[in-house]
């Protein structure tokens, strides 16, 4: 038995105070609880009002204190979304009302998560800001299933793209230019138009063989990886019948995650790269 004393209180420090009539905007992290902030905790213990997006862990929400008002402003809650225009117009109220405002978002609230778009709303509004920014999937979630963005003589360049632009449809996108420039492509949104984006990427020079990795519920228990290649992906995508939340990694740091996917020791299953459960059908 270890007989450390594993209970540690909230780290001491100068952990900034949530004030009335202010809002804070804080990314919640990929998926796995443990991935949120300490900047995030602090904030959930003082809100009172915490408003979330679907892809927030409700682990974390679980921990919103008894008393606070909790808010879903997600897009997947099975009713019409709210607009956008709407939410922004909530959290105004809330922190006119003198409330202590909590918006809390998954991953990074500036990556593809319109985060900017709410900021701008608040600050037009004279509502006092603080960001507190979060692990993007593209980054943190793709860590977790054994694949590093950036590795040594790999790759020196990175894109992050939007499978889609803000009416649904493929974003028209310069492929070519990114095809030959961005060494490693990151596709957030990305399992709907996946058939004419990888066309469009080989078109512009991308081999077709280039090694594709299909991450879906990144980070979680429930995550999936297939491997693929951008001539396959949009069949193998369909056949292992992978859904979202899903990132498309497009180039050469993909086969690492066959090293890097080992066991993590004593990492208990917990934002180890590991999974064991890949539907590859190669
Ligand atoms: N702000 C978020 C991204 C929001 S856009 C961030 O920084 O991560 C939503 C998209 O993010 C999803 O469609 C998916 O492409 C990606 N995503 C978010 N969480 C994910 C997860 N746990 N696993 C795989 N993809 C995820």
């Amino acid at each position: 038995m270890d007989s450390r004393d594993r209970t540690i209180a909230f780290p001491p420090g100068d952990w900034p105070e949530l004030e009335p009539g202010w809002v804070w905007l804080c990314g919640a992290g990929p998926g796995d609880a443990g991935l949120m902030t300490l900047h995030g905790l602090n904030a959930l213990r003082q809100a009172d009002v915490v408003v979330h997006d679907a892809l927030v862990n409700p682990e974390i929400l679980s921990w919103i204190p008894p008393g606070a008002e909790r808010i879903d402003a997600g897009k997947r809650a099975g009713r019409a979304s709210p607009r956008q225009a709407e939410i922004s117009q909530r959290l105004i109220a809330l922190a006119q009302a003198g409330r202590r405002v909590l918006r809390l978002k998954g991953g990074d609230p500036f990556v593809f998560g319109r985060g900017g778009e709410e900021a701008q709303a608040l600050v037009r509004a004279g509502v006092p800001v603080r960001i507190l920014p979060g692990v993007s999937a593209g980054i943190g979630g793709l860590a977790c299933a054994g694949i590093p963005v950036t590795h040594g003589a790999v790759n020196q360049s990175l894109a992050f793209v939007s499978g889609h632009d803000p009416q649904g449809a493929a974003p028209a996108l310069d492929w070519a230019a990114l095809a030959r420039g961005a060494q490693v492509i990151v596709i957030y949104m990305g399992l709907r138009h996946i058939g004419p984006i990888a066309r469009a990427l080989i078109k512009g020079g991308r081999a077709g063989n280039d090694p594709v990795a299909v991450v879906q519920d990144a980070s979680l228990d429930s995550q999936k990886v297939l491997e693929t290649t951008l001539e396959r992906a949009a069949d193998d995508i369909a056949r292992a019948g992978i859904g979202a939340p899903a990132l498309i990694c497009v180039g050469a740091v993909v086969p690492l995650r066959r090293i890097l996917s080992a066991p993590l020791p004593g990492a208990g299953g917990r934002a180890g790269a590991s999974d064991g459960r890949d539907p590859s059908p190669a």
